[in-house]
């Protein structure tokens, strides 16, 4: 039993949808395979947009119908049918969407009103790939992944119940995987009382994982529009190179520093397992890619990683005394409240530093919570660059011409916030 996951690259256009047959045809089989599918293109981005509109008493009809007629004229080009019933499921959800964006639920909170609204990009995906594959000639059911991947209530970061999720997941899947395909919704989870969450932005990587994890599955896929796992994103570095197999440690590692090519939580489930994960591209499925999974390698290619759109905080005491234990558990709680998560950090006699993403909302009431206590500078808009096994010549590349804010370094890691 295998687990395939295919990302927003994938289902952007109907000739992606074209090749996710294909691909399935000759690389998947007709059964024993689930498919964990993400919104379409950019359509997670969209519906932010559209929500933040809403949210703030814009108008987003425009960005809406631009939403809605994306969807259909990929959905018109796969099926010039119009009696098919997929047109009635998709109009169907629009409509759903439109009324909880026209009755925005009084009272509730930016992140809940987000998943309520964010998660219909999936939604949308997922039918439209159900009735593609089963006019292929792919039998497969769709099912909703809310009723199986259980979360507790902190949205846009929902906590899996993981006994409640193996014993749903393993209840009713493993018979209908016997004769067909499965295909559900990556991102999306939901809670016991019937509220959709969301598992983190580009969690359809985990959502697969935990389907992958509590089937007992033989190996998970992602495919993707490049060739495995790089030491760095093509669109930043030239000459990148592929790893044809790497550890679980290593990929965790360098998924925890941003590397944006997995999602960060996904590789443990897996680990866990011993479940190998590989990463293939969907351009050219015959490719090798990269298998994750449990090795070692004495030496390996130095890894790049850029976090962008960070921010550096610094918290000094008022009064020259040093910043103690007690001071830092003042700001660790104070983060942990906000649920901003440090990047990097350092301190000194007088003074604390972190890196985290820039979230302009959190950084304001961070302000507020310690503005007391500490005098407080940050800058925004920089970027914190990690190297994984660096040497000599990936410090220079990383780091010659740039304005260096603050600087790190142990055995393997090297880190630098700049400008
Ligand atoms: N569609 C969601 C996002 O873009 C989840 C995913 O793609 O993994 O973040
Ligand atoms: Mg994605």
């Amino acid at each position: 039993m295998k687990v395939y996951k295919f990302g927003g690259a994938s289902v952007k256009s109907a000739e992606a949808f074209r090749n996710i047959a294909h691909i399935i045809k000759t690389h998947g089989g007709d059964k024993q395979l689930l498919i964990v599918v993400s919104a379409m293109g950019k359509t997670t981005n969209a519906l932010e947009q559209i929500l933040n509109m809403a949210f703030n008493e814009q108008r987003y009809e425009a960005e809406y119908q631009h939403c809605l007629s994306y969807h259909l004229q990929v959905s018109n080009e796969l099926f010039p049918d119009k009696a098919s019933l997929v047109h009635e499921q998709l109009e169907h959800l629009f409509a759903q969407l439109h009324q909880v964006l026209q009755h925005l639920p009084t009272g509730a909170t930016y992140d809940k009103t987000y998943d309520q609204i964010v998660s219909f990009g999936e939604l949308f995906s997922s039918t439209i790939l159900h009735h593609f594959l089963k006019s292929q000639g792919l039998a497969n059911s769709w099912i909703d992944s809310r009723k199986y991947i259980q979360t507790d209530n902190t949205w846009r970061e929902g906590k899996v119940d993981w006994a409640w999720t193996e014993r749903t997941i393993k209840r009713d899947l493993p018979a209908l995987l016997n004769t067909q395909l499965v295909v559900t919704q990556g991102f999306l989870g939901g809670t016991n009382n019937g509220h959709t969450t969301t598992l983190g932005r580009e969690g359809s990587d985990f959502s697969a994982a935990i389907f992958a994890y509590c089937l007992d599955a033989s190996a998970m896929y992602i495919w993707k529009d490049v060739d495995g796992l790089l030491n760095a994103d093509p669109k930043h570095f030239e000459d990148t190179v592929r790893y044809p197999e790497i550890s679980y440690q290593e990929t965790v590692e360098m998924a925890y520093y941003g590397a944006s090519v997995i999602h960060p939580k996904t590789i443990k489930p897996l680990a866990n397992k011993l479940i190998p994960l590989y990463v293939k591209s969907f351009v050219n499925p015959a490719a090798e890619g990269t298998k994750i999974c449990d090795c070692r390698f004495e030496v390996i290619a130095p890894a790049y990683i850029i976090k962008e759109n960070q921010c550096l905080i610094s918290f000094s005491v008022k009064d020259f005394t040093f910043i103690s234990e007690k001071n830092l558990g003042t700001i660790f709680n104070a983060l942990s409240e906000l649920r901003l998560k440090i990047n990097m950090m350092q301190n000194s006699a007088i003074s604390f530093s972190i890196c985290t993403d820039y979230h302009q909302e959190r950084l304001h009431r961070l302000m507020q919570t310690l503005h007391d206590q500490f005098i407080i500078h940050y800058n925004t808009s920089l970027y914190l660059y990690t190297v994984k096994n660096y040497d000599i010549i990936s410090i220079n590349k990383i780091t010659t011409g740039k304005e260096i804010l603050l600087e790190q370094r142990t055995r393997t890691t090297f880190q630098v916030v700049c400008k």
